[in-house]
Order: C-alpha cells, then sequence, then structure tokens
C-alpha cells in the first residue's frame, strides 16, 4: 500500500519506518527540511534503539521524506496524521492537526480516488469527527464517508521502546467513521495478522488512548505518594512496600510451575521522582481541562498532577538534610532524559532539579548517554558542565543525584567506593540496592 506520513517526529518516523519494513511502501512528511534530508540520508532526527538500522534498510527504497505533502497525498490512499498536540496551559492544542487537515483537504478536492485520512497523534475526544472531518470536507469540497474516509488510530509506543512495540503491538485500536473506512485502516494493519485489533468509533478510540496514559500516570503518583508517606513516617522502605503490593497474585501471575510471571506495567508500582515526557504529563493535563469543560471535574487525575509536580523537589529535599545550602555545591546529575532509551528530554523531572540547582549557585556536572545533546538546548552551558564519561562527572562531586534510570548507572557503587571522600549519593529512580553506597538517601526510605 502507499502511504504518506505527516509529521515525523517519535511517532511518525517510527511508524513510517517500521511500515516499510512490513512491506509498505512510505512517502513521509514534515515540515523542517533538516529532517527531512536527514531521513533521506538514512539518519535519524532522533534517537530510538534500532531505528537507525531500519531507516538504513528503508531510506531511498520503501521510505523516502519530503516537504511536498500535496505529492505525497496525491500519490497515496493512505494519509497518517502524527504532528504534535502540546498542551497550552489551558487546554490541547490542535492547531497542528487542523492545518495538516487543510493541507490534506485541499489536496483531497483534486484527487478522484477514494482516500483514508487517518489520526495517529493522541487528541482529545470528539475531535476526530468534530474537528478533523468537517476541515477536511470543507477544504476538499467533498463528503466524508463517500468520497473519502476518516479514522483515529491511536498510537501506543513507548519511547525508547519504539520499534519494538511498533513491530509488535499488544492491540490496534481501528477508530473509524464507517465500516469502509476501517475496512481500509484494517487492510493497512494486515501485515499485523496475529494482533487484537479492536473496531470501534473515533471518538472510543481516542479516549482509549488518554484512559491507557491516565491509568499507568496514576499508578506512578500512587506509588509516589506511597513513598512520600513510608519517608515521612520512617522505618520503612518503599521499595519493600511495593514489591510487597506486586506480589499479589493478580499482579504478577504464579504459574502451575511455581514461578512468577512480571507484567512490565509493575514497573509503574515504583516510586521514584516522577514521570515526565511528551506524553503523560500533557495527556492527563488535556483529558482533565476536557472534563472540566464538559462539566465533568476529575479529582483522581488532578491529584495525580499535582502529586507528580512535587515529586522532583523530593530529590532537592533529600539534598537539603545533608548540605544547609547549594551554593557552590559540586554535584553530579546523572541522567537528563525523562526515562532510560530515549534522547527526549521534554517534561524531563531533571528540568526543575537541574534549574534549582543552578539557580541556587550549585555547580552541576551532569552526565547522560545519549540525552546531552537536547539537554543543553534547555540548560546553556553556565553553572553546568557535560561529560561524555560517567567517571568524569564523578570527579570531585560532594553529592551525585540519579533522575533516569540508565542500565550503566548500577555501575555506580564500584566506582563510588573508589572516591575519597565518598559523596552523597541520592538515588530519584530507587534502582541501587541502598545497602551498596556509604552514604545513601532515596525516595520513599
Ligand atoms: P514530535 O513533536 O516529535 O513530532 C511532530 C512532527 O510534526 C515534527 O517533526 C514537526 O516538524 C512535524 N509537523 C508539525 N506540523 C507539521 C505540518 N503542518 N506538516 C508536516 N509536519 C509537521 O511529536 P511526537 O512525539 O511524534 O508526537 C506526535 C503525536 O503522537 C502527539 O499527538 C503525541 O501525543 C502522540 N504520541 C506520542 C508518543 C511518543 O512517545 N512520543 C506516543 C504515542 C502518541
Amino acid at each position: 500500500m502507499n502511504i504518506s506520513v505527516v509529521g515525523t517526529g517519535y511517532v511518525g518516523l517510527v511508524s513510517g519506518v517500521c511500515l516499510a519494513e512490513k512491506g509498505h511502501t512510505i512517502a513521509c512528511v514534515d515540515l523542517d527540511a533538516a529532517k527531512v534530508a536527514k531521513i533521506n540520508q538514512g539518519i535519524p532526527p532522533i534517537y530510538e534503539k534500532g531505528l537507525e538500522e531500519l531507516l538504513q534498510r528503508n531510506a531511498g527504497r520503501s521510505l523516502t521524506a519530503t516537504t511536498d505533502l500535496r505529492t505525497a497525498v496525491m500519490e497515496s490512499e493512505v494519509s497518517l496524521i502524527a504532528v504534535g498536540t502540546p498542551f497550552d496551559g489551558s487546554a490541547i492544542d490542535l492547531k497542528y492537526i487542523r492545518e495538516v487537515a487543510r493541507q490534506i483537504g485541499e489536496v483531497l478536492r483534486d484527487k478522484q480516488s477514494y482516500h483514508l485520512v487517518v489520526v495517529k497523534s493522541t487528541v482529545i475526544p470528539g475531535t476526530t469527527d468534530d474537528v478533523v472531518r468537517p476541515i477536511l470536507e470543507e477544504a476538499s469540497g467533498k463528503q466524508a464517508g463517500t468520497h473519502f474516509g476518516v479514522c483515529m488510530n491511536p498510537e501506543f509506543l513507548r519511547e525508547g521502546e519504539a520499534i519494538q512495540d511498533f513491530m509488535y503491538p499488544d492491540r490496534i485500536v481501528l477508530g473509524g467513521i464507517d465500516e469502509r473506512s476501517n475496512d481500509k485502516l484494517g487492510e493497512m494493519y494486515s501485515v499485523f495478522p496475529d494482533v487484537d485489533k479492536l473496531r470501534t468509533s473515533c471518538k472510543t478510540a481516542e479516549m482509549i488512548k488518554y484512559s491507557a496514559n491516565s491509568l499507568l500516570a496514576t499508578m506512578i503518583s500512587f506509588s509516589n505518594e506511597i513513598g512520600n508517606l513510608c519517608a515521612a513516617l520512617g522505618g520503612i522502605d518503599v521499595v519493600d512496600v511495593m514489591y510487597g503490593v506486586r506480589l499479589d497474585k493478580r499482579l504478577m501471575p504464579i504459574m502451575p510451575d511455581g514461578t512468577r510471571v512480571t507484567p512490565s506495567f509493575t514497573t509503574y508500582l515504583e516510586a521514584g521522582c516522577g514521570f515526565g515526557g511528551s506524553c503523560f504529563p500533557k495527556d492527563v493535563k488535556a483529558l482533565i481541562a476536557h472534563g472540566r469543560a464538559a462539566g465533568r471535574p476529575m479529582d483522581l487525575l488532578e491529584a495525580v498532577i499535582q502529586v507528580n509536580q512535587q515529586q522532583p523537589s523530593q530529590v532537592l529535599g533529600l539534598l537539603r538534610k545533608h548540605f544547609a545550602s547549594f551554593a557552590g555545591l559540586q554535584v553530579a546529575v546523572l541522567g537528563l532524559a525523562f526515562k532510560p532509551g530515549t534522547d527526549d528530554v521534554r517534561e524531563s523531572p531533571a528540568i526543575p532539579v537541574v534549574n534549582a540547582l543552578l539557580a541556587e549557585g550549585a555547580v552541576v556536572s551532569a552526565y547522560d548517554p545519549i540525552a546531552t545533546h537536547e539537554a543543553r538546548k534547555l540548560f546553556g552551558d553556565t553553572g553546568i558542565t557535560y561529560h561524555k564519561e560517567l567517571s568524569d562527572a564523578l570527579a570531585g562531586v560532594q553529592a551525585v543525584v540519579i533522575l533516569t534510570r540508565w542500565d550503566e548507572l548500577r555501575r555506580l557503587p564500584g566506582m563510588l567506593v573508589e572516591l575519597e571522600p565518598q559523596p552523597l549519593l541520592v538515588d530519584g529512580r530507587r534502582m541501587l540496592d541502598r545497602q551498596s553506597v556509604a552514604r545513601y538517601e532515596g525516595i520513599g526510605l
């Protein structure tokens, strides 16, 4: 199938590359000419494990990138919209969605054959039916359901595991305005024959995505709230508590041979310095705003956001227990990405922590295996030095703060023991054994 994908960020590029790998012919469209040029040379503009290899195999063959939306839509039968849907502080900002819908609609005016337009971006329930469809109809002068189809197909990939998640999905949700639209989208996804597919309306598909993200965010804030109480009560470690909670056989089922299954969602039941990224914070806030507008305030989700906003400050509080002032304090900040496996720093808990340290005069020694380039755009170079080697970041510091659960940070106990005097370690992700480091502080301890 010939498919155009508009927006080549994490979702658009990964979808395009994976669909090309699965045998489709893909035209990736983006406004950003530099991104387009990179993609055509087989250079991924973002970091995602396995992306470079798949891109190099498909770029210039089954996948091309372009800034020319008209030709890409004309020459394809399906267009996926994968542009950003930021939260503007009071509601979801649909300006990119509206703009792309209008541009596609204008092309459809001149297109004779049936075309399917699919919203892949995360949009608030009702957006595809009440915003995208009318814009397409107005710009094309044609009728949805007759001349073209419209679908909503939420994307569930996780940054850091995006290729794996797209290639081996757990479910595919096909929301369509009619059977014909869903049939066409089903044809595109026929390359995933063994995956559970849910056929539903656009509005339900939109709500599934928000509900899924809200549930995971709730699990994280729940774990953090329990952790904060453990710390306040004293004598209880949230790591032990949440392990005991997870041992419930409904969360970690026991197999007939006595072994445990550890579903990956149990990783959301661990305390830490909070969730970030381009999805959870903005999606939960957008749903709250939508609920409020609909006269249904969402008290639980409000609390989820509130707990999360306070969580990075727990790390600073643990530092303050040992240092009366941050002025001149030499601190290694380990992990700048919002989670391991990605270079994405959007809404990373590292942002408030590093900003507070810098504002109070600390001297920050930063290390992240892949997100340094992105972080530097945020923090600049004043008061902060970025290191390529973990060992260099530790030299001469009085405190070490872990903010991202990068696997390589498990080497820290062996490295810290070599240092004299021993720095304080603040484990914002509770990833190290608290006994493995001489001076240890952790969230929920
Ligand atoms: P992104 O910001 O990384 O990428 C968006 C891209 O769209 C950019 O490259 C931008 O240049 C391009 N763009 C904007 N306007 C355009 C236009 N008019 N024409 C062509 N290109 C245009 O965004 P993302 O992280 O890939 O997210 C996209 C959507 O998918 C969002 O709604 C997001 O919530 C959702 N989503 C993201 C993830 C994730 O892990 N990042 C997962 C699931 C769903």
